[in-house]
């Protein structure tokens, strides 16, 4: 796994913002906490000077005080290790050679201990063979000045080891928090490699995919992927076709495969890190429920609100579908459209509320005959109802027709004031096309609705079919008088 504090800041929009809370969160650290042992700028540094000689003592020490340092003072080793835990300095000038405990054990026991392991230690010794200096190394200093001291030496010296300590503290920090905010984010944040492997995923990844971290790492990105992106991502780490940078780059809606085999709606997010690096950040949001709220949106502004069968809208998408591919395969395209008979009487007599469930009940009786999954009832309007059949010749659409009307008249719902019959009753038009390029979309509804019209004439409660269009049928019937 790639340790992310490795990398550059990116330079993606959304990084732009973690950047920024970085650097607000670099402003409140420093008010909020002044006692931090880590010297930044602005703070007065506080520097442990630690030499039985008086002399040399005083020396540094008023040197030091003299740049604006804090300073504190100690002439053996315990005292040091004593002085170091209470002020925790940001850096010990320490000499080697010192009765009882000399400076090399003293910096052995500040190393090991946790609270004063961290802070630097510069020697400050007469003893400037190579042994020694190398020993002082080995016992974790970051550097040796040798005495006699030359003072704009030692001052250079430590304004230098101040200033590496400040920035690499900082920079520590600014990953602390890098880390905790792309842990905490509610999006998923992987870094994939040029390989177009992941190598890095955040723990909102594993929640979105289902798959832990170990079982994402090394996986490549395409995998995860339904089509068409599966492709296209797997293209474009391969470097095979330049047309899908443009599909790739940026955000783009993909379906994600989960551990449990199931997809997922995501936008993804992919950029590289900066620009020339191998490296690229995958961001995942998670836009499930927008999805299925936009088809429950879409499914009501489909749906009929009082039958909750098709609305027009969508009967008319479906005709134009069915209609072109009707052309294309040179199938029989059948169209029912039926009317409730006498229905302003029943209206009339039962109020709105009644026909409103009359409506209801006829819409049923229409939907439960739509039997294939290219069948469509819809309301067409009022009480007006469509039936559309794909691939369908005119007997068995008029044999469909004639079910129809029988089931609503056994639905036995009164209608006292019908002529036609005691209870509500349908007339039925079907119209059957095997339709071709040169024919006019609208004249199948115009037949079968013509075809209901006549229905109702002969006396309603019927069903009349026509096939190849009503003025086909009309010419035929003419021609067989
Ligand atoms: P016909 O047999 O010739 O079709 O006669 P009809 O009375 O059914 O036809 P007409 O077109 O005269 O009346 C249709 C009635 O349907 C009038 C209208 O109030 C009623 N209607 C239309 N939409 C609705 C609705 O959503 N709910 C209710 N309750 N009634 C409706
Ligand atoms: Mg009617
Ligand atoms: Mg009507």
């Amino acid at each position: 796994m790639v340790d992310i504090r490795q990398h550059n800041v990116p330079n993606s929009p959304k990084w732009g913002i973690i950047v920024a809370a970085l650097l607000l969160g670099n402003k409140s650290d420093r008010m909020n906490s002044p006692s931090s042992a880590v010297y930044s700028p602005g703070r007065q540094a506080t520097i442990l000077i630690v030499d039985d000689a008086p002399d040399s003592l005083e020396l540094l020490d008023e040197m030091l005080r003299c740049e604006g340092y804090q300073t504190f003072v100690a002439n053996s080793g315990p005292r040091a290790i004593d002085l170091a835990q209470r002020v925790q300095p940001d850096l010990i000038l320490l000499d080697v050679m010192m009765p009882g405990m000399d400076g090399f054990e003293t910096c052995r026991r500040l190393k090991g201990h946790p609270e004063t392991t961290g802070i630097p230690v510069i020697f400050v010794s007469a003893c400037t063979g190579t042994d020694d200096v190398v020993l002082g190394f080995d016992h974790g200093a970051v550097d040796y000045i040798s005495k006699p001291v030359r003072l704009p030496e030692v001052r250079a010296r430590v304004r230098t080891q101040l200033q590496m300590q400040s920035s690499s503290e900082h920079q520590k920090r600014q990953a602390r928090r890098l880390r905790m905010i792309v842990e905490g984010m509610d999006e998923g944040l992987m870094l994939v490699g040029a390989d177009g492997r992941i190598q890095y995923a955040n723990p909102a990844s594993e929640r979105c995919l289902g798959y832990s971290e170990s079982e994402l790492a090394g996986r490549p990105l395409a995998a995860l992927l339904a089509e068409p992106a599966a492709n296209d991502y797997a293209a474009y780490f391969d470097r095979r076709d330049d047309a899908v940078l443009v599909r790739c780059q940026g955000t783009r809606e993909v379906l994600l495969q989960q551990a449990d085999g199931s997809l997922r709606p995501m936008d993804l997010n992919l950029s590289p890190m900066a620009p020339g690096e191998q490296l690229y950040v995958a961001l995942l949001h998670d836009i499930s429920h927008h999805k299925q709220s936009e088809n429950a949106l879409q499914r009501a502004a489909l749906a009929d609100p009082l039958t909750g069968i098709a609305n027009r809208r969508l009967f008319d998408t479906c005709l134009e579908r069915e209609w072109q591919r009707a052309i294309r395969t040179a199938r029989p395209l059948s169209l029912l459209v039926l009317d409730v008979d006498h229905f302003k009487l029943y209206n009339d007599l039962l109020g709105h509320a009644a026909g409103d469930q009359c409506l209801q009940a006829v819409a049923g009786t229409l939907q439960a005959h739509a039997l294939r999954a290219t069948d469509l009832a819809a309301r067409y309007g009022g009480e007006e109802f469509v039936l559309l059949l794909p691939d369908t010749p005119q007997a068995g659409a008029a044999k469909l027709a004639e079910s129809i009307r029988a089931d609503v008249e056994r639905l036995r719902v009164p209608n006292p004031r019908s002529t036609t019959s005691d209870f509500v009753t349908v007339s039925v038009g079907a119209a059957t096309f095997v339709p071709t390029q040169f024919d006019d979309i609208r004249s199948l509804f115009l037949a079968a609705d013509r075809a209901m019209y006549d229905a109702k004439a002969a006396g309603r409660n019927q069903v009349l079919a026509v096939e190849g269009g009503y003025a086909w049928d009309a010419m035929h019937r003419a021609l067989a008088r």
